[in-house]
């Protein structure tokens, strides 16, 4: 009865993450609160979901006045919210069909669906799937086979087949791993898990040529970098290499689980009884994601995301010269990693805790910070005077 929430969890949830010692009750804008009334700059948000950040008005305004209306009636029937924001997505995305989901993961597999069908009816049955080492698609076993990562998908082993890896940013290895078997590349725009990887500029646009001149499916799994978060409303618009399938998530509802997979009418190949959710595309969640979404367009967040994201990695880079374990400032937008010499990362975010700053250890030894597209100027420099606390606990413990 009087047991601490960790004592809960390991008493009654699969122990499947490792959580920071912190039990979070409230949040607003860029600020969340724990259960012993701790303040928090949250540079996490939610893993790049909180694109308006914690409890935005208008996605809880939306959310409210739907839930009050009508929630759930599966996808049997024609709901408004779910047209509405169909009708949004496609007409800022430059594809020309949407289906829903309730996750990244989900929406990564519809993709995997249509260039295994498009493959079928269109290419003489060509079924692999070119992807980029270091990529992270999601969970279930066919974004695993795609993530391609022995660390996720090792003890779950047989995965579906027909997936091939290659070096992520190198076109020529693309062209090399294609046969008559490839049907699609698939890659993100940048790499989220992987790091936040950057590539070249022009990579996106050369393997767009080479998936038209041979007839592939050119994939983007934008999950994390859709919506706003690089400065774009999609990734793909910095190389300007338009996919032909696309998977969005995080970003889209400011927190609410939901996803969708686009394609392009050439692309739109799945017919009824092909595929199908009960709770996808739910009034109440397109509701909300419309609310956040629209919100988002309207007030130029994307391009406010450059901006701020310029400014900030600019400050993050000048903390170099304090910190020589400092190797690397690099992302787009607010989507940001710092690389350290050594595997460092775990410690820095633990001392940023006690800075009341959240950022996330993307890999031992880089940070990522993904605020919500709201933050503002003075927060991020309030994110830079406690990541330097931070980093000066942590270069004097090691020295
Ligand atoms: C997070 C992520 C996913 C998986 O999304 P879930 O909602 O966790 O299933 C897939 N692809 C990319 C690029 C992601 O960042």
């Amino acid at each position: 009865m009087a047991s601490s929430w960790p004592e809960l969890e390991k008493q009654y949830y699969l122990g499947v993450f490792r959580r920071a010692p912190m039990t979070l009750v409230r949040g607003q804008g860029t600020k969340v609160w724990d259960s012993a009334g701790r303040e928090y700059l949250d540079f996490v948000a939610g893993i790049a979901v909180n694109s308006l950040g914690h409890c935005h008005p208008v996605v809880v305004k939306a959310l409210a006045a739907q839930a009050q209306t009508l929630i759930h009636t599966s996808n049997l029937y024609y709901t408004v919210p779910q047209l509405r924001l169909a009708e949004l997505l496609v007409k800022h995305s430059g594809l020309d069909k949407v289906f829903f989901t309730n996750s990244g993961a989900e929406a990564v597999e519809g993709c995997l669906k249509v260039a295994r069908k498009y493959g079928k009816e269109k290419l003489n049955g060509a079924y692999e799937i070119i992807c980029a080492q270091g990529a992270f698609h999601g969970r279930t076993m066919g974004t695993l086979a795609a993530t391609g990562n022995p660390r996720y998908s090792g003890p779950f082993e047989p995965l579906p087949l027909g997936f091939v890896h290659v070096p992520y940013d190198d076109v020529e290895a693309i062209k090399r791993a294609t046969t008559e078997k490839t049907c699609a590349v698939m890659l993100e725009p940048i790499q989220g898990e992987g790091g936040v990887n950057v590539p070249r500029d022009g990579y996106l646009k050369a393997v767009r040529r080479w998936c038209d001149q041979r007839g592939l499916l050119f994939m983007l799994d934008e999950v994390q970098t859709g919506i706003g978060r690089t400065g774009y409303l999609f990734g793909y618009e910095h190389d300007g290499a338009e996919p032909d399938v696309m998977a969005l998530a995080k970003g889209m509802g400011s927190g609410l689980p939901i996803g969708a997979f686009l394609v392009k009418e050439r692309a739109a190949v799945l017919v009824p009884g092909d595929h199908g959710s009960t709770f996808a595309g739910s009034p109440l969640m397109c509701a909300g994601s419309y609310a956040a979404v629209r919100h988002i367009i309207s007030r130029k967040l994307p391009q406010r995301a450059r901006e701020l994201g310029t400014y900030f990695m600019g400050r993050l880079a000048a903390m170099r010269e304090e910190f020589p374990f400092i190797v690397e400032v690099r992302g787009r937008g607010l989507l940001v990693a710092m690389e350290l010499k050594g595997e460092l990362a775990q410690k820095v975010v633990s001392a940023a805790w006690g800075e009341g700053l959240l950022v996330n250890p993307v890999k031992p030894t880089a940070l990522r910070f993904a605020p919500p597209l709201t933050v503002t100027r003075r927060e991020l420099d309030s994110c830079v005077q406690r990541l330097r606390r931070a980093l000066q606990r942590v270069g004097s413990a090691g020295s």
